[in-house]
């Protein structure tokens, strides 16, 4: 029977690390850390996310700057704002919640943040640093996973890495981060054949695509490190993950819950970008 990675605990560590670091900042440097974040419209899904990244900056002891947009926000609207933030000193990260309204192009909204306050790491100049392995920040989700694979103590050298999703917020930069650490790195996508084998060869497997319970226990390799990405919402109103938790714990040697595995840790791993933001801005990283 696996043993449960406890995402809460483990994010709770973050974000205890964070805050220890920013009151030494503001003690010693009279440095103080501060976050924007952008929501446009009134999705639901979207407020929720916002409202617990607020509480998290309060309680790390970093300044919220919250801008709430109006659904009829326009795109050169949005845009104005991005450049004033880009500007404001008080600001070191800037996070606009995506979705965006329709009538607003998402890529051109990433484009405009400037870089150095890309906290969500979507920048195609981050992206590209990515790929390099020369990042000063990484995309939340797949580094709060890499944070989960380490508590485990879990070795990813020479391990058999198979990442299920290609997207560019999880899949892609997921798969990059296991080669960084030296694991040998297999990518599946809705195209891809005979899954399940591949699956079986897994040491690490990481699923992200967003379809409830699909992978189940006969697909995953006795003794595998089994990280869920997957947040579906089922009609009975439960939160479950893309992994059958039930069989695939009796496979698994470590496996993560849905919720309370990856969930919270994409906000802890906000948290230490958004620091690291403002270290870098100060000139002390
Ligand atoms: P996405 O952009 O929709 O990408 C889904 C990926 O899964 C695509 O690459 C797709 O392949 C692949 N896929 C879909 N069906 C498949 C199948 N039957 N077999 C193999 N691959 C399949 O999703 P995402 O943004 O990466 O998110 C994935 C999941 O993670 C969602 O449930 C999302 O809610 C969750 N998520 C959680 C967090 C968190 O903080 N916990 C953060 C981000 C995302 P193709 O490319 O071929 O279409």
């Amino acid at each position: 029977m696996a043993q449960i990675i406890d995402g809460k605990a483990v994010s709770a560590a973050v974000k205890a690390e964070v805050a220890e670091e920013t009151a030494k900042l503001r003690d010693e440097k009279g440095l103080k850390v501060g976050l924007a974040v952008v929501i446009v419209g009134n999705d639901p899904a979207s407020r929720v996310y916002v409202n617990n990244k607020k509480k998290a900056c309060e309680a790390v002891g970093f300044q919220s700057y919250e801008y709430a947009l109006e659904e009829s926000t326009t795109q050169e609207q949005l845009l104005d704002l991005v450049n004033v933030l880009n500007r404001d000193d008080r600001v070191n990260g800037i996070l606009v919640q995506l979705p965006l309204p329709k009538h607003i192009d998402e890529k051109a909204v990433i484009n405009a943040i400037s870089p150095d306050k890309d906290v969500d790491a979507f920048h195609p100049i981050n992206v590209g640093k990515i790929m390099i392995g020369e990042y000063s920040f990484l995309p939340c989700t797949p580094a709060g996973v890499m944070r989960l694979i380490e508590s485990t103590g879990t070795d990813i050298t020479g391990k058999q890495c198979v990442v299920i999703g290609r997207s560019n917020i999880v899949g892609k930069p997921q798969a990059m981060l296991l080669l960084q650490k030296n694991g040998t790195v297999t990518i599946c996508h809705s195209k891809t054949k005979n899954l399940k084998e591949i699956c079986l060869g897994a040491d690490i497997l990481v699923v992200a695509i967003g379809r409830a319970n699909f992978v189940t226990g006969d697909m995953i390799k006795e003794g595998a490190v089994v990280i869920d990405v997957g947040m579906n919402r089922l009609e009975n109103g439960k939160l479950c993950g893309d992994v059958e938790f039930e069989s695939a714990e009796k496979k698994a040697s470590f496996i993560t819950p849905v919720p309370g595995g990856v969930g919270p840790m994409t906000i802890a791993m906000l948290m230490k970008n958004t620091l690291t933001a403002a270290k870098q801005q100060a000139g002390i990283e």
